[in-house]
């Protein structure tokens, strides 16, 4: 489901999710590259920052809510939620 600020995030989730604030985001891609289940992809859309930001896409829900993404997330962009 896509919110308010562009970003989509799962509903009725059974393990985890996360959700990515856009306007902090400066597209640099580590949460990418780091997400173990590839469900982070970059936007078309950019910030008013003029950054491509992250969207997480988990439909099959298969965020577990460990976290690495938040943890390596130079801007404290991203909240897990489990
Ligand atoms: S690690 Fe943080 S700043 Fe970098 S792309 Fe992901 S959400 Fe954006």
């Amino acid at each position: 489901m896509l919110d308010e600020t562009g970003v989509w995030y799962a509903e009725g989730h059974e393990m985890g999710k996360i959700v990515i604030d856009a306007e902090k985001c400066n597209g640099c891609e580590i949460c990418i590259n780091i997400c173990p289940h590839k469900l982070i992809r970059l936007s078309e859309r950019m910030n008013v920052r003029g950054y491509h930001y992250t969207c997480f896409e988990d439909p099959e829900h298969h965020c577990a809510g460990d976290a690495l993404c938040a943890e390596m997330c130079p801007q404290v962009a991203i909240k897990v939620y489990r």
